[in-house]
């Protein structure tokens, strides 16, 4: 039986320092990261089809990556990279170590962007972009790949950041939705 989460786990800050995951624990226990967070970036961006998807990402592209192969498609994804555990995976471990994502990167020109940014921050949109164009250059989250995150977005790692406490806020909403009583109809009847 799951214990009350008086600690949550962060899967999606790991790698931070202890210090400044202490410091969200205390906005998690009071209620008010998902405020914090509105506070900090209280625009939208008006990005909402893919063809406006595809123009501003090409735009970026075009100013900082022209060398880079042509994108063929670029998309809101509602279906995959929606899930919590892929976005994970699409943001890496925040640590130097090298990941290999086996085939993946071949298909990299083709850029989906998770349909949770169509309803977002600018920055958490453009955190997200430049990540993806990124990996069109470097495919591993290794260093070359922050620094050209950082010459695209000299504020990356902190939206990076932002972006990880943004889906963090979001875990937890879910969570609590789920641990709502009486929602669960799969749940085994108890047997003696
Ligand atoms: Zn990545």
């Amino acid at each position: 039986m799951p214990a009350p989460a008086v600690a949550p786990a962060l899967p999606y800050l790991s790698g931070y320092a202890p210090e400044l995951l202490e410091q969200v624990r205390g906005l998690i226990a009071q209620g008010r990261l998902g405020e914090v967070l509105r506070q900090r970036h209280p625009d939208r961006h008006e990005v909402r089809t893919d063809r406006q998807l595809y123009d501003h990402v090409a735009a970026l592209k075009t100013r900082y990556l022209r060398n880079a192969a042509p994108l063929s498609r670029v998309l809101y994804d509602s279906s995959q990279l929606a899930r919590p555990d892929a976005l994970l995976q699409t943001l890496g471990t925040h640590t130097t170590v090298s990941r290999v994502q086996g085939g993946k990167l071949k298909a990299k020109r083709e850029i989906r962007i998770a349909s949770v940014f169509k309803d977002a921050p600018a920055a958490f949109l453009q955190m997200i972009v430049v990540h993806e164009l990124a990996h069109l250059k470097e495919r591993e989250h290794d260093r070359a790949f922050y620094a050209l995150c950082t010459h695209m977005e000299p504020d990356y790692h902190q939206l990076e950041f932002d972006v990880r406490l943004w889906l963090t806020a979001m875990a937890l909403e879910r969570a609590g939705r789920e641990a709502a009583p009486g929602v669960s109809p799969d749940a085994p009847v108890a047997t003696p």
